[in-house]
């Protein structure tokens, strides 16, 4: 058997492999201007069940943008999002926001102030009180919170609040979570636990992470895979090691070597 043969054999199978893979979020060429302006432009992407993908660039490149629109709520100019093959939205049909089973978590996505911890995990469950707050209880323990399971935010830290918004997030078992520099607002200590101990719970899940993110060394730590922004569009992708040691160019090397 040629040795051809052989190589393109081992392709084909890697490709089907590749394929037989599940997309559960699939982004194919979004675009967005505000006032004429090009903020996102082509940009496609994929993240599988339990991957943690990082958008990762500088401020204004049009991360948050870019999350909104899968969130649905901002609408794109163009381009295709799909939920494990279902369009979510390609300019013809938009699902609303609450119909597309994904979960957000933001810097300042503040918990309900007048609300217990509990209450505030449950809020967004259905069905009867017993069973939401027994939901609710058992993500509290997840996160490491049951003892603080009828507090209010503000008797909380900024570390314990971030938890309760991980519980409150994962309660209605999203598809897709997508974090949006929900981590900046911590303390370097309190930090590495938490990015820790979120990604543990959504890898659990089997939920698809797509977490933007401004810094390289949070991205390095976190990503399965990264995808470098840079003036709306997608730069590079690949594993975190790639980018760290073949950067895309001069600016993408910059940008990493402020990693210690
Ligand atoms: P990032 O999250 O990467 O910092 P954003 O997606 O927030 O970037 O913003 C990308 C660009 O789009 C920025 O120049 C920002 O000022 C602009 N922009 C974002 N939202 C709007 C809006 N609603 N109207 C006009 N310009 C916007
Ligand atoms: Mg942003």
């Amino acid at each position: 058997v040629p040795s051809e043969t052989m190589a393109s054999r081992g392709a084909a199978a890697a490709a089907a492999e590749r394929s037989a893979k599940p997309l559960r979020l699939d982004i194919q060429s979004l675009s967005k201007a505000f006032a004429g302006r090009t903020v996102v432009d082509d940009v496609t992407l994929s993240v599988a069940a339990g991957e943690v993908l990082c958008l990762l660039g500088p401020s204004g490149c049009g991360k948050s943008t870019t999350l909104r629109m899968i969130a649905g709520v901002e609408t794109q100019d163009r381009g295709t999002i799909r939920l494990d093959g279902r369009v979510l939205s390609d300019g013809v049909t938009s699902v609303p926001p609450e119909g597309r089973s994904i979960g957000l978590m933001f810097q300042d996505f503040a918990l309900f102030p007048h609300l217990s911890v509990t209450d505030n995990v449950a809020f967004g469950l259905k069905g009867r009180r017993a069973e939401t707050h027994r939901r609710a209880h058992r993500l509290l323990e997840r996160v490491g919170l049951a003892a603080h399971r009828d507090a209010f935010p503000h008797e909380l830290s900024g570390g314990e609040q971030q938890r309760v918004a991980l519980a409150r997030a994962i309660a209605p078992k999203p598809r897709v979570m997508l974090m949006d520099e929900p981590f900046s607002g911590l303390d370097n200590r309190l930090r590495d636990g938490i990015r820790d101990d979120t990604l543990d719970v959504l890898r659990e899940e089997g939920t698809a992470v797509l977490l933007v993110t401004h810094e390289p060394e949070e991205a390095m730590r976190m990503a399965d895979e990264i995808a470098l922004m840079r003036g709306g569009r997608i730069v590079q992708r690949g594993a975190p090691y790639n980018l760290y040691n073949s950067p895309h160019d001069k600016e993408a090397a910059a940008f990493f070597s402020d990693i210690n």
